[in-house]
């Protein structure tokens, strides 16, 4: 994929960017391993310090940081916005809480002389292949922690989204951060096994897509690096009886059309008690028509376009062979003919065994709907799937909800609540969804040697 600023909402190309030269990256992965070696001296307090101001910037330019994420991959601007000021509280979190977390751990031996403990130290500049979806607030959640821990960084973001990858980079260096300790490669995927070889390379990070994922973390496996996999996600958003059907309905639509309906943890699958599936269709077909589907630097605008026409291509064909295998069309179902990627907002029920609504993650406005006979059928249908990140479940009845957290196998299940993402809760999936969690208190020890220290 050419790396350029193409805007989605009118298929525009507005810039176009060289990808670097072999002779460039390998200047920037040595500049990343000089910065490396002042940076992890450098005290908590002074990187907390600089944490804070890259908050202030964010905070400050919040304004032109959304716009230009608009512009580049279609989310609105209102949900843009809000995702510049979720990274200035990851900022803040991450300068306040990373000492604590990463304190030398003590170990009791039985040998009152002996000091033994664990210590947390950095591992050197890890790479982090980034999607378009939340281009900010992906690349924030691996840097403040990873940055805080003494590490550096180099960032290959989607190709789709280049000026936001520069700004990044610039944020946290006007932060303070001194030159080389985040740095932007402008890059396509085709360079990235290369740039995993590089012994200079400590580790490795992608929040993407299963495929990529696979290829990523075969990758560094080859070369013996830890690696942190954030994937794709088919989440199940369970509906039992004794739930207000209509809170349940507004965060159903909510949770599905979160970001244009490009989220990871986007609820994806419906698993609704027969006794109020028809209601909560009917509802929920209702909903899905009611929204305002327009420009994403509108304010009025619900729905905005997918990210690119190859998007809109792949939901169609994933719509219609769900509907060719059996599946009934609610609502929706097809590319919306104007400028840009737009698609209806779309919901199948009896999404059969073996179709792509069973099998593939939907990114994009489709909500695909099954129908459960009780709580043993909707953790059937919800464990049936490769996927495993996150999950919610509406239901006030108490021993359902403690089925549903012990029962449902994912890495995330909320109560009455759907998934997010925050920094103070550990993030991340099992099964194909991907491995390592991000966030909390594992974001700073994903990516540092947890050194065994025994002075007698
Ligand atoms: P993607 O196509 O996998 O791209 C993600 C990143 O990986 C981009 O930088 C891309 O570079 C690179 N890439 C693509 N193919 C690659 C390959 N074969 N080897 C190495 N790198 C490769 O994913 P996307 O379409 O941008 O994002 C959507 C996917 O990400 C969805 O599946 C979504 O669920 C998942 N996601 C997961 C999380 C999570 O936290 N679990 C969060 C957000 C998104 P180019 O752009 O240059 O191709």
């Amino acid at each position: 994929m050419a790396i350029a600023t193409t805007n989605p909402a009118t298929g525009e190309t507005l810039r176009t960017f060289d990808e670097l030269t072999g002779d460039e990256i390998d200047r920037k992965i040595a500049r990343a391993v000089t910065a490396f070696h002042e940076h992890r001296r450098t005290s908590f307090a002074e990187r907390a310090e600089r944490m804070r101001r890259a908050a202030d910037i964010l905070e400050a330019e919040t304004d032109d940081l959304a716009r230009l994420a608009t512009l580049e991959m279609g989310k609105t601007l209102a949900s843009a916005k809000a995702e510049v000021a979720k990274c200035a509280k990851g900022c803040r979190w991450y300068a306040e809480h990373t000492e604590a977390l990463l304190v030398d751990q003590p170990h009791d031996v039985g040998d009152t002389s002996a000091n033994v403990f664990t210590r947390y130290e950095p591992l050197g500049p890890v790479l982090a292949v980034m999607p378009w979806n939340f281009p900010y607030w992906q690349v924030f959640r691996f840097a403040c922690p990873a940055l805080m821990a003494g590490n550096v960084g180099l960032l290959k973001h989607a190709s789709n989204v280049p000026q936001v990858a520069l700004a990044i980079e610039d944020v946290l260096r006007r932060a303070g951060f001194a030159e080389g300790v985040f740095q932007t490669l402008l890059v396509g995927s085709g360079k990235i096994e290369s740039i995993i070889d590089d012994d200079r390379v400590r580790a490795v990070t992608l929040t993407g897509s299963e495929p990529a994922g696979r290829q990523v973390g075969a990758r560094a496996g080859q070369n013996v690096k830890p690696s942190v996999l954030e994937l794709g996600g088919s989440d199940a958003f369970i509906v039992m009886p004794s739930a207000d059907l209509a809170e349940a309905v507004d965060n159903a639509v909510a949770s599905r059309m979160l970001n244009n309906a490009q989220s990871c943890i986007n609820a994806k699958r419906f698993i609704v008690h027969e006794r109020v599936a028809e209601e909560f269709t009917r509802r929920l077909v209702a909903k899905m028509e009611g929204l305002r589907i327009g420009d994403p630097m509108d304010d009025d605008t619900d729905l905005g376009p997918l990210s690119s026409p190859d998007a809109v291509e792949t939901l169609a064909k994933q719509v219609s062979d769900t509907v060719a295998a059996g599946a009934r069309l609610r609502t929706g179902g097809h590319p919306i003919d104007r400028p840009g990627n737009y698609f209806e907002p779309t919901v199948l029920t009896g999404i059969p065994d073996g179709s792509p609504g069973h099998r593939e993650e939907f990114f994009g406005p489709v909500a695909l709907v099954w129908t459960a006979r009780d709580a043993d059928d909707a953790i059937r249908i919800a464990n049936d799937s490769s996927f495993g990140l996150g999950g919610s479940a509406w239901t006030r009845d108490e021993a359902e909800q403690q089925r549903f957290v012990t029962e449902v196998e994912t890495g995330m299940i909320y109560i009455n609540k759907f998934t997010e993402s925050t920094p103070e809760v550990p993030f991340g999936g099992i099964k194909n969804s991907g491995y390592g969690r991000e966030l909390a208190g594992f974001g700073p020890r994903a990516f540092v040697n947890a050194k065994t220290v025994w002075i007698a």
